[in-house]
């Protein structure tokens, strides 16, 4: 599934470049354009899910590969250890800006708890 204006649909098929830094068979991941830590570090699925919600149901199983993912770029860049955060941001108050189903993952600092 894709949709035609879809700025990460558009990433996965290689039509937008992006850094990425890891592909699995439903998922790749790639370093956000407008990083807030020294890691940040978005993973998709390859299809298209408007939020993690929908995609949860849609398609069981998904947002664990997300996570798994987002764990091995975690390791992969060394900050697995130090600790790291995996955001959902979800519809207009949550901060939402793309709706293509994006884990943000964040590490390397310290982050702030609650976020802003
Ligand atoms: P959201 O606000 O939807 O949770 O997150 C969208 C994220 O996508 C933002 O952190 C933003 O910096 C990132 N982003 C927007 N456009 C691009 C792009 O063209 N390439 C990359 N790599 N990241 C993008
Ligand atoms: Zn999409």
């Amino acid at each position: 599934m894709s949709e035609t204006d879809c700025l990460f649909c558009k990433i996965v098929k290689g039509e937008v470049p992006a850094e990425i830094v890891r592909e699995g068979d439903r998922t790749i991941a790639f370093r956000d354009i407008n990083p807030q830590a020294p890691t940040h570090v978005l993973v998709v699925p390859r299809d298209h899910h408007p939020d993690v919600a929908s995609a949860a149901v849609a398609d069981s199983g998904l947002i664990d590969e997300i996570v798994r993912e987002a764990h091995e770029v975690a390791v992969a860049d060394n900050v697995a250890d130090s600790g790291y955060r995996l955001v959902f941001n979800t519809g207009g108050n949550g901060g939402q800006t793309v709706f293509h189903l994006h884990g943000h993952l964040l590490g390397g600092r310290g982050l702030n708890w609650p976020p802003g």
